[in-house]
């Protein structure tokens, strides 16, 4: 801007050397500015730097979140309401940890999800996670996870999470923790850090007892306690209330928690699944290993992945000999037409052949279309009538094999 422009004192401004006239006509200037700015409601420069400051927020923590949402009344309404149908994995607002109210298990399921960029090497037609996308889980944030997992069970046990949260009184309790997410969670890079910190954070809040194989092995160690006594039934949180989270205290309840790890089992060949299996059952905890169809089609159609029943018996040997293991198969309707006679008969072969080669199988658990799948499939597939279940269920049992249904 040249002199002249800002110059309102013109004929003045031309005696220069006179400091205030000077002085006067740069006032005079910036209050025409100032008065401008004002007009069209543009902040002046050292009111924008206050706006910026206001706005900054300092970085909330993990205990940053879980307070903010225990302060803020606001957040304790309907949309902060647990229900058996709201399987949101960011409800708590964390990264990796999420709470799921149990229509199953009538209680609270801490859910543990590896693959929060949705990501999976499967394409199930039912999968109910948005944006579904092939891959595989980033890398673990496992600093992070462990704040996140500390912090929420803190809540859980000490907190009013419950009241927040508002579950159901006769909810109100734990039931497991279940690695469980937006995509297969082998498939994250450090799987078996990410079960060996679940198990210790477990442990540490009394949660889980001390699994007998693990046991056996560091008992050398002359570290642990003698084992625990069968838990007593009752509120793990009432309990913890009462005798506190000692890591090697045997608070009532220890060990009636379950340690869940849900997986399609196709990567249980990479050594760090298997090691990161192994240690799961070491610290009690049990897989639910995914079959949907045991023939080559039906894989392909149900779960978008190439994969022959053989190569998925020989996964299922695998993790089942590393690790107590469920299978747990979702049963639908696809264009109208439950499974076909063949595909019920090579699934019914494959559990035969399972047992003829002695894999340890704990059971089956079959269940219905529960929630809406989020795939484009979702118009095709519908829920079958309950008798339908009941009399499959009622034919795989006669394999031999604890069957349990959830309709
Ligand atoms: S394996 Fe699980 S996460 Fe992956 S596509 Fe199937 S249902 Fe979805």
């Amino acid at each position: 801007m040249e002199w002249q422009e800002r110059a309102p004192l013109m004929g003045l401004w031309r005696a220069r050397d006179c400091l205030w006239l000077q002085v006067l006509d740069h006032a005079v200037y910036w209050a025409r500015v100032v008065s401008r700015r004002h007009r069209h409601g543009v902040p002046p420069v050292c009111g924008r730097l206050i706006a910026l400051k206001k706005r900054r927020k300092p970085r909330a923590g993990i205990s940053g979140k879980l307070r903010t949402l225990a302060l803020n009344p606001a957040r304790t309404s309907e949309s902060h309401m647990l229900t058996t149908t709201d399987h949101r994995r960011d409800r708590a607002g964390l990264t990796y940890v999420y709470p799921v109210l149990s229509r199953r298990s009538g209680g609270l399921s801490i859910g543990v999800n590896l693959n929060p960029n949705n990501a999976c090497n499967w394409r199930c037609v039912y999968c109910q996670v948005p944006g579904l996308r092939r891959g595989s889980a980033p890398q673990t944030d496992l600093e992070r996870l462990g704040q996140e997992l500390r912090g929420f069970i803190d809540d859980v046990l000490h907190g009013d999470f419950y009241s927040r949260f508002q579950v159901p009184e006769e909810q109100r309790i734990i039931r497991d923790i279940a690695i469980s997410g937006n995509g297969e969670p082998t498939s994250a890079p450090a799987f078996d850090r990410v079960v060996e910190l679940i198990g210790a954070i477990s442990e540490e809040f009394g949660l889980v007892g001390i699994g007998e194989k693990r046991r056996d092995t560091v008992q050398d160690l002359d570290v642990l306690p003698p084992p625990c006594p069968p838990p007593a039934r009752g509120r793990v949180q009432n309990s913890m209330a009462s005798t506190g989270s000692s890591q090697y205290s045997c608070p009532p309840g220890a060990g009636e928690i379950k340690l869940v790890l849900i997986t399609n089992g196709s990567l249980v060949r990479r050594e760090s699944v298997r090691h990161g299996l192994e240690r799961w059952g070491e610290w009690g905890g049990e897989i639910w290993f995914k079959l949907d169809s045991a023939t080559e089609s039906g894989i392909r159609r149900i779960n978008g992945y190439h994969l022959a029943p053989e190569t998925l018996l020989r996964n299922l040997e695998a993790a089942a000999t590393l690790c107590p293991t469920w299978l747990q198969t979702c049963l639908f309707a696809f264009d109208g037409k439950p499974p076909s006679d063949a595909e019920k008969q090579a699934y019914l072969e494959f559990l035969t052949e399972a047992l003829n080669r002695k894999i340890p199988l704990k059971g089956i658990l079959l269940y219905g279309l529960a929630r809406p799948s989020l795939q484009m499939e979702a118009p095709r597939l519908s829920a079958l009538p309950a008798e339908w279940l009941e009399a499959f269920a009622e034919t795989v049992r006669e394999t031999g094999l604890e069957t349990r249904l959830s309709l």
